[in-house]
């Protein structure tokens, strides 16, 4: 079983911070205009890339993106989804030759123009290109399959091609069985469940929740050692006051609404600077997943406003990785891949404003959106 435990640390930062961000960056922007002036006609030959297109580097001519790799593309029986296509044309071809991508299934035929676009990655310099191909499986009714997709020219003169593996499945969902210490309860703090439900509705994921009302035991501070044995006490005190139904239905997982967790040395003295310690969300990945939402350390941190945001927010991205997001730092792509919602504030040195953002947008990126789209239990 893969026993990872991902962790979220919260870092708001003072005002003073972001106001400095935009001095220097004004600065800079000055600079620029000023080495513009004075140098003349822009350089031709340096190409430019929509900040949100998709990259994936592969040599091969072409091949398929998996958001999990070797798994097959995951469809919903009706359901269109975006495939990303990807690689690197040869060194002395043009796109008259390799501009065109496309795939026939039955009647059904699908095809993408290679250039560059929100979403989509040309560089004529290295020959590297990546494209999304829009896939719909009505004509696989079940099962899986075998597609070809080929690149070639606007004519569809295929110059080559590889395959890629579907399967259908019949659901993609997820039931959260919600339960919380007396007094620390998200529901009535302003957490905002329709939030969660619609940003998985985005990767095609039906987040369910169901309340399940337990003794759990009100204490005060969760207290485990900072070890593989602690992170498996933290497992088996979930697993103390969870209904049955979820120790055996791999699509059931576990969050839970504490006060604190304490993380401690073999001796039982805290651990300050910890990342355990520092985080106000603790998951681990599924089958039979779990999510702690440390409200206690959360409260008093924000405003009425912003605080009901963030335990959405810490909501969104646990439950992300019980779904089998593991970093916060790799596997960011296309759109949104400026500011996802599997980004740790600390780790990838977020501003006040992007987190205004992360608040109100609490998108995944569309990297991560794949990885979403192709995970079922
Ligand atoms: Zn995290
Ligand atoms: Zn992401």
């Amino acid at each position: 079983m893969n026993r990872t435990i991902e962790i979220f640390r919260l870092s708001i930062r003072p005002a003073g911070i972001g106001g400095k961000v935009v001095i220097v960056f004004g600065l800079f922007y000055a600079l620029n205009i000023l080495s513009c002036s004075g140098s003349g006609a822009k350089d031709d030959t340096t190409p430019t890339f929509n900040a949100e297109s998709y990259f994936v580097s592969r040599t091969a001519v072409i091949s398929a993106e998996y958001g999990l790799s070797s798994s097959p593309y995951k469809f919903k029986v009706l359901e269109t989804r975006k495939i990303f296509i990807c690689g690197t044309i040869p060194s002395n071809a043009t796109l008259d030759d390799y501009g065109k991508v496309w795939w026939t299934l039955g009647s059904d035929k699908r095809n993408a123009y290679i250039g560059n676009s929100a979403n989509s990655y040309w560089n004529y310099q290295t020959g590297q290109y990546t494209v999304p191909l829009t896939f719909d499986p009505t004509s696989l009714s079940s099962g899986s399959a075998n597609i070809t997709i080929n690149i070639g020219t606007a004519n569809e003169v295929a110059n080559s091609s590889t395959t890629f593996n579907v399967d259908v499945v019949n659901l993609r969902d997820y039931n959260v069985e919600y339960n919380s210490q007396t007094g620390y309860d998200l529901l009535s703090r302003g957490f905002a469940w329709g939030t969660v439900t619609s940003v998985y509705a985005g990767a095609g994921t039906t987040i369910k929740q169901s309340t399940y009302t337990s003794n759990l035991v009100a204490q005060d501070v969760i207290e485990v050692v900072d070890d593989v044995a602690g992170r498996d006490e933290l497992f088996d005190y979930a697993y103390q006051y969870c209904s049955n139904a979820l120790m055996h239905n791999p699509n059931l997982g576990l969050l839970y609404a504490v006060k604190n967790i304490k993380v401690t040395d073999k001796n039982g003295v805290e651990l300050p600077n910890n990342p355990d310690a520092l985080a106000v969300g603790i998951a681990r990945s599924g089958p039979a997943g779990y999510s702690y939402v440390k409200v206690g350390k959360l409260d008093g941190t924000l405003n009425s406003t912003t605080l009901p945001k963030e335990f959405t927010r810490v909501v969104i991205h646990e439950l992300g990785h019980q779904r089998g997001i593991q970093s916060h730092s790799t596997g960011h792509n296309g759109i949104w891949k400026s500011l996802c919602i599997m980004m740790d504030p600390v780790e990838q040195n977020l501003t006040q404003s992007q987190m205004l953002t992360l608040w109100d947008r609490p998108y995944f990126c569309e990297g991560h959106n794949q990885v979403l789209l192709d995970k079922v239990w």
